[in-house]
């Protein structure tokens, strides 16, 4: 495959991944054989014409606008997975990659009105002409519902000492790193704001479930609590290390520098200079 053949068959993921909205992975030759060979023939024109130097931006234009039918084209015969974004061909119930149910509609079929039968343009959420929403959108909600519900029945089981995040976002996962050492990940879609605000919000009911600074360093961003003498630590210190808008909270369980029961010393009588040749 020459570099103009992948850089289209890229081009033509990236067209369909951001109509849609999520990154998905260059295999649009697996997909219809249709495009395939029209993204041959594209290169090769594409080879040719720069060839005849007729021009190599007129000749990129074109491509661009071969690249967006492409997409579309693509996107007739296009699933993709609700949970790892895999695209694949329409004929498959579920997912290759990771075996989750995929949707009964193909990518450009989600974009079809129930209401009015318009095909509007792939990635759309409400019909251009009626304002229905379209069963992608409605799908893409009844997925993230999924999602949410799954990663709240783990938290009851994995982490039942802290109170459940209920301040929106989409919750992503919990993970576990070792034994009691977890984390969450909840987007906020291009929100920082929303992000912050949502993870001080977690702070303050934290701070109602008995959670509160400890040790000789106490900050707002660490928070403990003890039950039955076990020290139970939530890190909102690293959480936007990652992403402005993607917040990853740890839970895991240890106790504070200086240790949870950290009394601040009274402060020393002040030596002064001469007391050192009393
Ligand atoms: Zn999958
Ligand atoms: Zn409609």
């Amino acid at each position: 495959m020459g570099f103009l053949e992948r850089a289209i068959r890229r081009g033509v993921s990236d067209a369909v991944g951001k109509a849609i909205g999520k990154a998905i992975e260059p295999t649009v030759t697996d997909l219809t054989n249709k495009a395939a060979n029209a993204i041959d023939q594209a290169a090769q024109n594409t080879e040719q014409q720069v060839a005849r130097s007729s021009g190599l931006e007129g000749a990129m234009a074109n491509l661009e606008r071969s690249v967006q039918g492409y997409a579309t084209e693509a996107a007739k015969n296009m699933k993709v997975c609700p949970n790892c974004n895999k695209p694949t061909t329409a004929d498959k119930k579920f997912c290759p990659e990771c075996g989750t149910k995929l949707p009964e509609q193909t990518v450009a079929q989600g974009a079809v009105c129930l209401n009015c039968g318009k095909q509007n343009a792939i990635g759309t959420k409400f019909c251009q002409d009626c304002g229905t929403k379209l069963p992608a959108a409605i799908a893409e909600e009844q997925a993230q519902a999924d999602r949410n519900a799954a990663v709240m029945a783990e938290w009851d089981e994995k982490l039942p000492q802290y109170p459940k995040w209920n301040c929106g976002g989409q919750l992503r996962y919990i993970e576990c790193y070792e034994e009691n050492t977890y984390s969450i990940g909840v987007e906020f879609k291009n929100n920082p704001q929303a992000a912050q605000r949502a993870v001080e919000q977690y702070r303050q009911i934290l701070l109602q479930n008995g959670f509160r600074q400890a040790g000789q360093y106490p900050i707002i961003e660490q928070l403990f609590k003890r039950i039955d003498g076990v020290v139970y630590n939530v890190d909102t210190e690293h959480c936007f290390e990652g992403d402005p808008d993607f917040a990853t909270i740890g839970f895991c369980i240890r106790e504070p520098y200086g240790g949870f029961d950290y009394v601040k010393p009274e402060p020393k009588k002040k030596t002064s200079f001469m007391d050192l040749f009393k």
